[in-house]
């Protein structure tokens, strides 16, 4: 795998879907000659990302990890999206969030991600309404599941009635705090004229890349477009794309903010106002 990766990976069809290196592979981590680790990217060392995408036998450093494209990740955030758009605006509330199964293991302390660690998905459709049978209805377009995700979504989740007091509960265990925890924040809003598939590509390594075990990433869909002839508050507000890191290590802080400047360096790009 290693030196079939770092030659570039020729295969079946590649001529439509193009070589490994260039079309699977997002990012490695690379122990380089000064005996340090580093991660290798289109922005963080991306001499090194380039160099290791083809030099195979010449390359200078030992790949330890690849992170490939994440292809599934733009598929649940367009079926997010998608579905949101048919489901009524009023009284309802939509978010997508990625995270580490383990971050909500109690026993285990270590900021660092198991191996192996797959990141997971979760898509919440809420309704503020009287009944169950309401909400029910209000979140139908959540039943649907197409059938190419079909063996990778676990849900869709029944409708469950929820009190506040759980909600702010819930939200409480996504970010947690009163234990040593040491969190940073960064978010865009996005320029809604930015076609979805380039907006994703951007976004995607804020939300896939997470660097520790208890990191989050949220996107809250907003839907709001706030008229600038009426008041000042008029950035569009259609998602609202964040990551949370978290560590108890304080250390660990200046690459932390060093992965998060990086990141949203990417996603950016697509903010409005970029
Ligand atoms: C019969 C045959 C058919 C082939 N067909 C194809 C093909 O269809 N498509 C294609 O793309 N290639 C093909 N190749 C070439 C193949 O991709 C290379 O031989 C490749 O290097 C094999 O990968 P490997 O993981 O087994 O590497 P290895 O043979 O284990 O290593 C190759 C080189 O890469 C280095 N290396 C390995 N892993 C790492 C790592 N993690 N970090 C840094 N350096 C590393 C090794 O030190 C070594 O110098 C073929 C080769 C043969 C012999």
């Amino acid at each position: 795998m290693g030196g079939f990766t770092l030659a570039g990976g020729q295969g079946f069809f590649m001529r439509g879907w193009g070589a490994t290196v260039d079309q699977w592979v997002t990012e490695l981590e690379v122990v380089v000659p000064d005996g340090s680790l580093i991660r290798a990217n289109a922005s963080e060392n991306a001499d090194v990302f380039w160099a290791a995408r083809g030099s195979g036998q010449g390359f200078f450093g030992v790949v330890t990890k690849f992170w490939p494209n994440g292809k599934l990740f733009n598929e649940v955030l367009t079926l997010a999206i998608e579905q949101n758009e048919k489901t009524p605006k009023y009284g309802t509330e939509v978010a997508v969030c990625t995270f580490f199964p383990e971050k909500f293991n109690p026993t285990i302390e270590s900021d660092e991600i198991s191996e192996p660690s797959s990141l997971m998905m979760s898509i919440t459709a809420a309704a503020y309404v009287d009944s169950i049978s309401e909400a029910e209805t209000l979140l139908s377009a959540f039943d649907y599941v197409p059938d190419g995700l079909a063996e990778v979504v676990a849900g869709p989740a029944p409708v469950i009635l929820k009190s506040w007091k759980e909600v702010f509960q819930e939200q409480d265990m996504l970010v947690p705090y009163g234990n040593g925890e040491i969190w940073h924040i960064d978010s865009i809003l996005n320029d809604p004229s930015i076609p979805l598939p380039e907006m994703i590509e951007a976004i995607k390594p804020s939300q896939t890349q997470l660097p520790t075990r208890q990191s989050v990433g949220v996107i809250y869909i907003g839907d709001t477009y706030p008229d600038v002839g009426k008041m000042a508050f008029s950035l569009p507000q259609q998602y609202y794309i964040s990551t949370f890191t978290c560590t108890k290590n304080p250390t660990k802080i200046p690459a932390l903010r060093n992965w998060m400047k990086n990141v949203y360096r990417e996603a950016e790009k697509v903010a409005c106002e970029a």
